[in-house]
């Protein structure tokens, strides 16, 4: 099989450029590798089921342990709930029922089980048992890993690799350890996705639309993934590899001179200054914020904290984050967003339904005036670690003045709670996202009410072009430069400005360096980058 591939190339599109050679490691998506089949030998199936939940149990124990020394009593619990939830007879006979009467295989009759359950939680009206929806698709997808023999990821023993997968889901994509990942390529997946905005925070070379059969590609083949030429190669000929081996010497090459740009201004030569910033999604990511000497964090996406875990974080958790953010920034401006989950950012805990138009449904903002206790909960974590440095807040996904006020009616709720607590606090300047048709269009009214604009022109393209930002077939149709776009970043940097505010861009576009001179002409106050485009950035200001 795998001389077959001797030297195979295929194409797809470029998330982040860059070359990377390794090991092969492929990533199932165990939902969507189960297949319904037709047995003959149920009790057989029943058996396997048996023998895959001993399996799991022990496995969980394991894992109960280790979180016990890491991460203490509480946090640990959760594997002992797996390990009963495991053991409950309705969900076990679900199960063997679904074998025995439609004679179908185990790994199906556990998928349709967990999905049953799951769905009958998320029903509930108990918080704690809506809660549960999400334990039982945990343990299901173990049991279906356990029983098909699929692995999941050993991040510990793992080599640095190249990880393959159908797909990616932003939570996926935040579990991973960044130090053992070389690139990314996957069969699905869009360039404006929250997946490919990760990929280009790590600066990982990432690829994704690649039409390859992933039943074909094996762990441990050997591949080099090239990043500018949007190919990636399965078991690379000799002559490949030196070939790639001289890219990446380049690409050092070309790095090092970047960092000659550290510490210079972001100035144009005839004396006009921008503010280049950094996005980051964790506090893991500020050692790529400093080595690449970002001014500040214009987007710090904290709905990443909500994401690949089981149950909401905690005001002292989330107060610890953002501190430690702020402390290392050491005075530099920390913009925090706050929570945009829904959409693609999908939380179970958080039990969002199934909606027809996800991307134009209840997300962001939304969630958080409908759920306010969520929302108080976070606003309480920023306030408390605003004494400790420089830290704005802003809003995603806001439609109209009616909805800053009502958020400043729960900032001013959220104010007298801790007062009256006696907990230090600081009110930070407040700013919105600028991301939907209508904040642009009554940008004028808006700039009176906040302290700044940052335009997200990932989503402000996605409802200006009525263009699904996930879709991979209209890669084709979006496009980044549409002049709708840049005049409605202009209009909103002209009506900022008219109030005495400032005006930046936080989405992708901002690091597109076809576009710097314009950003700068317009006026553009600040530009929000990965932390790898940075020096980029100010190389190309420097050069106008
Ligand atoms: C945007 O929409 O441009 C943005 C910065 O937010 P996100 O990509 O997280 O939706
Ligand atoms: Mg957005």
């Amino acid at each position: 099989m795998i001389e077959k591939f001797s030297g195979k190339k295929f194409s797809g599109k470029t998330v982040y450029s860059g070359t990377a050679m390794g090991k092969v490691m492929v990533l199932h998506n165990s939902q969507a590798q189960v297949r319904r089949t037709k047995i003959e030998d149920t009790e057989h199936e029943v058996e396997r089921v048996q023998l895959a939940i001993n399996e799991t149990i022990s496995q969980l124990a394991g894992l109960y342990e280790k979180a016990l020394k890491e991460v203490g009593e509480s946090s640990a619990a959760i594997f002992e709930v797996h390990q009963m939830m495991l053991e409950d007879d309705d969900y076990l006979d679900a199960i063997y029922h679904m074998i025995r009467t439609e004679t179908v295989n185990a790994e199906y009759a556990v998928a349709m089980t967990g999905d049953n359950f799951a769905e009958m939680f998320a029903g509930m009206d108990d918080e704690y048992m809506r809660a549960r929806a999400a334990d039982v698709k945990d343990i299901s997808a173990r049991l279906i890993r356990n029983l098909s023999g699929q692995e999941g990821m050993d991040f510990d023993s793992m080599e640095p690799s190249v990880i393959v997968a159908d797909d990616l889901s932003p939570s996926e994509t935040v579990q991973m350890d960044k130090d053992k990942i070389l690139a990314f390529v996957t069969v699905h997946g869009s360039t404006n996705s929250h997946t490919a905005i990760l990929a280009r925070m790590m600066s990982i070379p990432a690829l994704i639309g690649v039409s390859m059969d992933l039943n074909e590609i094996q762990t441990g083949m050997n591949v080099i993934v090239d990043g500018a030429a949007g190919e990636v190669i399965f078991e690379p000929t000799e002559s490949q590899c030196s070939e790639a081996e001289k890219k990446i010497e380049e690409e050092k090459e070309k790095l090092r001179l970047l960092q000659e740009l550290k510490g210079k201004e972001n100035e144009t030569s005839d004396g006009r200054k921008i503010n280049i910033y950094a996005n980051i999604g964790s506090v893991a990511d500020l050692g790529y914020v400093l080595e690449n000497d970002a001014g500040g964090i214009g987007l710090f996406r904290s709905e990443f904290l909500y994401l690949g875990r089981e149950d909401f974080p905690t005001e002292e958790e989330q107060f610890q984050a953002y501190k430690q953010v702020v402390q290392t920034m050491a005075g530099k401006k920390v913009i925090i967003r706050t929570l945009d989950i829904g959409a693609d950012k999908q939380v179970d805990y958080f039990n969002l339904g199934k909606e027809d138009n996800p991307a134009l449904g209840y997300r962001a903002i939304r969630i958080c005036l409908k759920q306010p206790d969520i929302f108080k909960t976070q606003l309480r974590a920023l306030f408390r670690a605003a004494v400790y440095g420089n830290i704005s807040i802003m809003y995603p996904m806001i439609i109209s003045v009616e909805e800053v006020k009502k958020i400043y009616d729960i900032v001013g709720e959220v104010e007298d709670e801790l007062k009256k607590e006696e907990i230090p606090y600081n009110i930070p300047e407040q700013g919105i996202m600028i991301e939907t048709p209508a904040a642009v269009m009554i940008s004028d009214e808006l700039a009176e009410l906040v302290d700044f604009f940052s335009i997200g022109t990932n989503d402000l393209t996605q409802y200006t072009l009525a263009i699904d930002r996930q879709n991979q077939k209209l890669e084709d149709f979006y496009n980044p430069h549409h002049k709708a776009l840049l005049r409605m970043i202009r209009i909103v940097v002209e009506n900022a400005h008219k109030c005495g505010k400032w005006a930046g861009i936080c989405g992708e576009l901002g690091a597109d360096t076809e576009l710097t001179e314009e950003f700068v002409n317009m006026g553009v106050d600040e530009l929000s980058v990965a932390p790898s485009m940075i020096l980029k950035v100010r190389e190309k200001v420097r050069a106008m």
